[in-house]
This record gives structure tokens, C-alpha cells and sequence, in this order.
């Protein structure tokens, strides 16, 4: 099966299984699952922060950060795309009593300074206080410039917020802009970052921050039901996919650069590409037959007027030279 819908799809390799088949475990809410402290001191040395926790998925993660971030009756600043306003189903505000303040992201996927100002609350009891500035990266594939991070990260400096990435995806804008993550992590307060995306975990997400901030997000972590046992097995699946599944991701960008490219050699409106993401416009009619047609060849996509496809380390060259072949046998018929 060739599955373009998300990089969420991917599965553990031999050598992952082998490693969670034979990692040291123990209770790791007693404290005393070696593998899981040996991931969250990965998590906290690879981001440059002095702390890290495992959290089941990256929903959770996003809703424990928030949580420790803001307070009842406290906002965090949001895309109005973003994952953690948008596909999260309300949680912050449903568990935590805290206010979304939503603004439009730019194209770049950036969420403009100036904008975000005008939507900082003044210290009035009118109004909910703003603690937070959140931002995604990469956001609808799309990798925030280093330089707008400096900037944002200065900005929440002077107005007193604390900034936090949704990094689902960060390793992809690492990898895209070839510097250390902790050229990216430098400019926030905290982080999650997806194990089970393009790094291939079948579980997991990484928050990491202060000590004293890690700290927190423990207890909301065991109230929101995210302490786990013998966890170990989990964890070596994290330890192996930060060790062997980093640097591969370029070859996920270049797959998408190569597919974007014969799409549009077959006459596909490739509207964009950015790292492992491509997306193209389909006409209305062609909707429904195109997920069927492909359905038939064993190959998934989730289409729509805009139809994203997502390459990861399960979809190789020649599954696209599949995927491509297919999409142009369906055109031909279509005319016909
Ligand atoms: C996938 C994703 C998450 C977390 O999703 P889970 O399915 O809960 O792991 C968070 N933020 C972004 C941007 C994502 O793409």
C-alpha cells in the first residue's frame, strides 16, 4: 500500500521493533524506566533546553504545554490553522478555561509581529491576559525563517510572553535549513516535537523546556492521563528514530521536490511544495474518481479541492513513479 496521506502513516522497521523488542523497561512513574530517561535526556540535549517529557501523542503535548503556560482565564496567541487551536478539539479552552486568540498567519506561515501586537490584551479586567505566543514549524509544510524567529523571540521578550513551537515537525525545518535544531530552538521558551511523523515512532511526542517547566508538565501529564508504565518499549522506538531517521528526511523533501515536478510535467496544478509536502488543486469533478482510481491501485490519498500529499520514509522513488503513472492513466481517461 502506497499511503501519501500524512507522515503519521509510517511504520516501525525491523531494526525499531528489534530495539523496543529488547530495551531495559521499568515503571517509568515510579521514575524507573532507564530507556525512557535516557529519551528524555536525548530530548532535552538535542533541543538545547534543560528538560524534556515523553507524552503519549502530540495533541497532549500541545494541550500540557498549554497548560502549564497559562492560567484560567489566561490566552495564548495562535494561527488560526495551526494544529493546536484548530485539530485539537478545543482542549486548552474545554480543560484548561484558556482563550484562544487566533490571528491569520501570513504566506510564509509566519504569524506577522505587527498583527499579534495589535491583539496583545492591555492589563485591563475587561479583558483575558495574554501570556503566550505560539507557533508552528513547520506549518502547512512550510519552514519559519530563522530570522523571523529572532525577531518574534525579541518580541515576546519586550512584551513579557513566553513562546512556545508546536514543533510536530521541526526536525523537517532543521534538516530544510541544514543548521542544528538548536539553531531553531534557541529562539523559544518550549517545544514539542512528533516522534511518530517523518521520524517513523509508531508513538510518541516530545515536550521540552525549563526544568522548572518540565516539572509542571509532569503533574499535568499524570492529570491528563499521559503517565505510562513500563514505557521503555516506547521509548527505544524514539531513541532509534532520533539516532538513524534525522538526516533521512532530506531524501522526504527531495521525493516531494521530484514528485511536485512530474505532476506538473503531466499537467497536475502543483499549486506549492515545501519539504515533505506537496499540494495541488483538483478540479471539482475530479475529487471523488481520483481517491478511487487510486484506491483500486493500492495507493491512498486523502483528496479535495486542495490535495496534499505527504512523501516519508515508507514512500520511495519508485512508489512515485507508481503513483505518477497511475495519476496519468486517470487523466487520459478522463479526456476520453
Ligand atoms: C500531528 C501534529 C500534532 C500532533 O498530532 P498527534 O496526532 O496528536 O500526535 C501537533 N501539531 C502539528 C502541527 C501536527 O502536524
Amino acid at each position: 500500500m502506497i499511503d501519501l496521506r500524512s507522515d503519521t502513516v509510517t511504520q516501525p522497521s525491523q531494526p525499531m521493533l528489534s530495539a523496543m523488542m529488547t530495551a531495559e523497561t521499568g515503571d517509568d512513574v515510579y521514575g524507573d524506566d532507564p530507556t525512557m530517561k535516557a529519551l528524555e535526556a536525548k530530548g532535552a540535549a538535542i533541543s538545547g533546553k534543560e528538560a524534556a517529557i515523553f507524552l503519549p501523542s502530540g495533541t497532549q503535548a500541545n494541550l500540557v504545554a498549554l497548560l502549564c503556560h497559562c492560567q484560567r482565564g489566561e490566552e495564548y496567541i495562535v494561527g488560526q490553522l495551526a494544529h493546536n487551536y484548530k485539530y485539537e478539539a478545543g482542549g486548552a479552552a474545554v480543560l484548561g478555561s484558556i482563550q484562544p486568540q487566533p490571528v491569520l498567519a501570513a504566506a510564509d506561515g509566519t504569524l506577522p509581529l505587527d498583527v499579534v501586537e495589535q491583539f496583545i490584551k492591555p492589563d485591563d479586567f475587561h479583558f483575558a491576559i495574554t501570556r503566550l505566543l505560539s507557533l508552528e514549524n513547520t506549518h502547512n509544510g512550510k519552514v519559519l525563517p530563522l530570522s523571523y524567529l529572532a525577531q518574534a523571540y525579541d518580541f515576546t521578550r519586550s512584551h513579557r510572553l513566553a513562546l512556545h513551537i508546536d514543533g510536530a515537525r521541526i526536525f523537517n525545518a532543521s534538516v530544510s535549513l541544514n543548521v542544528p535544531l538548536t539553531d531553531i530552538t534557541r529562539y523559544c521558551d518550549t517545544l514539542t516535537i512528533c516522534l511518530s511523523k517523518g521520524l517513523g515512532t509508531p508513538v510518541g511526542s516530545l515536550l521540552c523546556g525549563s526544568a522548572d517547566y518540565i516539572q509542571r508538565a509532569r503533574r499535568w501529564r499524570k492529570m491528563t492521563g499521559g503517565a505510562m508504565r513500563q514505557v521503555g518499549i516506547l521509548a527505544a522506538a524514539g531513541l532509534y528514530a532520533l539516532e538513524h531517521n534525522v538526516t533521512r528526511l532530506r531524501e522526504d523533501h527531495d521525493n516531494a521536490a521530484w514528485l511536485a515536478e512530474q505532476l506538473r510535467g503531466i499537467g497536475v496544478n502543483v499549486m506549492r511544495q515545501d519539504t515533505n509536502m506537496v499540494f495541488v488543486r483538483l478540479p471539482q469533478a475530479q475529487v471523488a474518481p481520483l481517491k478511487s482510481w487510486m484506491r483500486e491501485h493500492d495507493i491512498v490519498l486523502s483528496t479535495g479541492p486542495v490535495t496534499r500529499l505527504v512523501t516519508h520514509l515508507n514512500i520511495d522513488r519508485p512508489a512515485l513513479e507508481k503513483l505518477v503513472r497511475h495519476w496519468q492513466t486517470f487523466l487520459a481517461q478522463q479526456q476520453g
